[in-house]
């Protein structure tokens, strides 16, 4: 092992730098070969197992860090987060208490750079690992302030002390149901309610009279700040004044649409976000770090310390140490790529990136808009296009342009209709590689 350490950095420049230069012209995709897992083998010493990587298994990774990767939102990774991401297995820190090191101040400022950004002044923050967890820790202390609010303690008594808990959102993403699984209240606590007609945004006065429904027993809305098809986005203003007549708790889910508060055409959008309890932002989708990141916000760091307390002789007082704050005990320093890729490159740098990803998703949209055979299933609202082929199955369409390796896109299903996603969020993505997505599809 000290031999490998010995030429790790000479391995590393060599291979990672050759991956990240060809990344442009790696296959958007990879269709999947079946691979049949091995019994471990002798040992082959660090180079042994890069050559066996390089031979078996890198060959069959997709360019989803590329730039004409459009599936999901996936987001791609900068170079100073690239750099922050290296330096945080190097220096293997574990911020988990205050008592060792400045990591966990290097968090506290990365948090508070994001609230800048995202307009927050008045929530408290941590790292988690994705929306999906972003949203469970919202949803958390929304669930520790219903029992609050009914004179029980969940974190104590459990789930069942709340009874009935109604989860009221128009659109929600899947994450939001899979979070309230895993924190016992059920998916089937959810109650859709009405959108405005034609859109994925919330109907306000529908969401009005469901809460008036619930004949004054306390509630979880959950508002949706960028939609995956359509990237709508509810009104976040009239919800929150919803509180004057109503007791609920607002959890935001801004996994990406959040980012609309860095363009000023667009941060109308999200305006109203900062009257949220809690707000999800993932970052690595369009901050453009690499997996696994995002940031949760809320205004009650009191709660969630009730709800993620790890009591334990040597962890010390539960205060506010990071693993009183979050589901993980031990962590990587996440921070640290969001932390240099903003000191690299600042709010300057993050708003260009994502106006010219909007940029780029009107002009694929408007690409195929003047195209016959293509149908766009929702206005371009932000960084997603919606569409479909007008006479063809968008499965085939999809399956074609993923052999080409060109680009990657994914399927939806939109009010019924099957349709075709492409997301913009990768710093990398050229106006030229607009119109090479364009050309594959009109090939496929
Ligand atoms: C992607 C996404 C999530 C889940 O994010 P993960 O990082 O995959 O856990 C949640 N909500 C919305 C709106 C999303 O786009």
């Amino acid at each position: 092992m000290h031999d490998d350490l010995a030429h790790l950095p000479g391995l590393l420049s060599g291979y990672a730098a050759d991956l990240l230069a060809t990344l442009d012209d790696r296959p958007a995709a990879v269709p999947p070969a079946p691979t049949e897992p091995r019994p471990l083998p002798a040992p082959a010493g660090l180079d042994g197992a890069l050559a066996d990587f390089a031979g078996r298994w890198e060959p069959g990774f997709a360019g989803s860090a590329g730039p004409r990767y459009l599936g999901f939102v996936t987001g791609g990774a900068t170079p100073a987060s690239l750099a922050g991401d290296w330096l945080t297995a190097v220096l293997d820190q574990n911020p988990a208490t205050r008592i060792d090191s400045s990591a966990p101040a290097l968090e506290r400022e990365a948090v508070g750079w994001l609230a800048e950004l995202f307009g927050l002044p008045s929530h408290t923050g941590m790292f988690v690992s994705g929306a999906t967890m972003s949203n469970m820790v919202g949803l958390a202390v929304a669930r520790e302030w219903l029992g609050e609010t009914l004179g029980v303690s969940v974190a104590e008594d459990g789930a069942a002390a709340l009874g009935d808990v109604p989860v009221l959102s128009a659109s929600p993403h899947s994450s939001t149901y899979k979070a309230l699984s895993m924190l016992g209240l059920g998916r089937n606590a959810v109650r859709t309610t009405p959108t405005l007609p034609g859109r994925e945004a919330a109907d306000v006065d529908a969401l009005d009279a469901a809460l008036t429904a619930l004949g004054g027993r306390p509630a979880i809305v959950v508002a949706n700040a960028g939609t995956v098809n359509t990237v709508d986005f509810d009104d976040l203003r009239a919800i929150a004044a919803l509180r004057t007549r109503h007791r609920f708790w607002l959890h935001v889910d801004a996994a990406f649409g959040g980012f609309a508060a860095l363009s000023p055409a667009h941060a109308h959008l999200v305006a109203g976000l900062d009257e949220a309890d809690s707000v999800c932002v993932d970052l690595h989708k369009w901050l453009n770090v690499p997996y696994d990141s995002a940031v949760q916000f809320t205004r009650r760091r009191d709660l969630q310390i009730r709800v993620f307390q790890s009591a334990a002789a040597y962890l010390g007082d539960p205060g506010e140490d990071p693993v009183h704050l979050t589901p993980e005990s031990s962590r990587r320093l996440r921070a640290l790529p969001t932390w240099f890729t903003l000191r690299a490159y600042g709010r300057d740098g993050h708003r260009a990136i994502v106006e010219r990803n909007i940029a780029q998703a009107h002009r694929l949209g408007a690409l195929l808009d003047a195209a016959p055979g293509w149908r766009l299933l929702a206005p371009v609202r932000l960084n997603v296009v919606c569409f479909t082929p007008e006479t063809r199955d968008p499965s085939e369409i999809l399956d074609a342009v993923a052999a080409s390796g060109e680009t990657f896109l994914t399927p939806t299903v939109l009010w019924g209709t099957p349709g075709i996603r492409a997301a913009f969020s990768n710093w990398r993505t050229t106006d030229t590689d607009v119109d090479r997505v364009f050309q594959a599809l009109q090939k496929s």
